[in-house]
């Protein structure tokens, strides 16, 4: 099938994609890589009077690396992401898995953030390592018929903007503009594993775990985030199954026990609850282990 007809905008400035989608309003829709996008048009899932194309707003484009953070542009595609030689570990693994380098190309991080798919991995990172979302929407003037052209931003939190499979907290009027992975704290380690039927198609689940030691090397923090076990990125608390033993003393199939009875997967045509739920567990034990060495190596 084809899309459904639509005005087709393509503005070169982020003040610019703002005005256009306040007058659009509920009918609008922002176009990025168009990697979910599109299919969607194509089988009149949705089907937007207007799409604004966001592609040519260079200012977008961008990847900041800085020492506390780093900051994604909203344009930026997932390969340039992994490729910046700054981006930590986590960040790196996670979108390497993300779908085949022709669409890695294409979709962009932000839009698989905005996009909200609960099978997704960079949803989950975002979740794992407490970042957020910046968002921009034209400010409305008293008095004025049309919005100003001055630009509001709020920063929405992980835990804030996934509410619900391909639901996130962005209103219609809002433009996503730039995601913020915080770095994880010294003495930290950082694992990503999944699995698929076929290498690229999304997994059947994909796990983080974050690991914190102190400096005699025991664990402090353990937390996993998990795809394809719930509505949104889940994250589990490991750190009673962990916590204060020497780093080469934890017993990780505990922390894989733990998050096992922690998610609630259902049945689907793609695989049943309770083998995800083994996947939890097995991935869990086997990321913490390897995050558990990664933190042994940076401390
Ligand atoms: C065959 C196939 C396999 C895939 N496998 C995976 C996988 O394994 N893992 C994975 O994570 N993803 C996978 N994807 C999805 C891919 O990662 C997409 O790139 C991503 O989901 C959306 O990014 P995009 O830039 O293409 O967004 P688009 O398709 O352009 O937009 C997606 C949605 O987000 C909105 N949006 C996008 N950007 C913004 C913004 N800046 N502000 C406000 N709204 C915005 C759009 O309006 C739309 O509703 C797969 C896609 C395909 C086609």
């Amino acid at each position: 099938m084809k899309p459904p007809p639509f005005v087709y905008h393509r503005p070169a400035s982020v003040v610019a994609a703002l005005a256009t989608l306040a007058e659009a309003g509920e009918d609008g829709k922002v176009l990025a890589g168009g990697q979910s996008l599109v299919p969607l048009l194509n089988m009149r899932l949705t089907q937007p009077g207007h799409l604004v194309d966001i592609n040519r707003i260079r200012e977008l484009s961008y990847v900041d690396a800085g020492s506390d953070a780093v900051r994604v542009g909203a344009l930026t595609r997932h390969a340039e992401l992994a490729r910046h030689p700054g981006v930590p570990a986590l960040l790196r693994e996670a979108t390497g898995c993300v779908a085949h380098p022709a669409i890695r190309n294409r979709g962009t991080t932000v839009g698989s953030i905005v996009h909200a798919d609960p099978a997704a991995e960079l949803p989950a990172v975002l979740a794992l390592l407490r970042g957020s979302v910046t968002l921009a929407s034209a400010a409305a003037r008293p008095g004025r018929a049309r919005p100003d052209q001055e630009i509001v931003r709020r920063s929405v939190a992980a835990a804030d903007f996934f509410l619900g499979p391909l639901t996130s907290a962005v209103r219609p009027d809002e433009l996503a503009v730039e995601a913020v992975f915080p770095r994880p704290a010294p003495r930290s380690g950082t694992a990503w594993l999944e699995l698929s039927r076929r290498k690229g198609d999304f997994a059947l689940c994909g796990t983080g775990v974050l690991v914190t030691l102190d400096e005699d090397r025991r664990v402090t923090g353990a937390t996993g985030a998990y795809t394809g076990v719930g509505p949104v990125p889940v994250l589990v608390e490991l750190t009673e199954a962990v916590a204060g033993r020497p780093v080469d003393a934890v017993d990780w199939d505990r922390a894989g026990t733990l998050a096992a009875g922690a998610v609630a997967p259902e049945d689907d045509i793609h695989a049943t609850a309770a083998y995800r739920r083994q996947l939890v567990r097995v991935l869990s034990a086997r990321a913490g282990a390897a995050a558990a060495r990664m933190a042994v190596a940076d401390g």
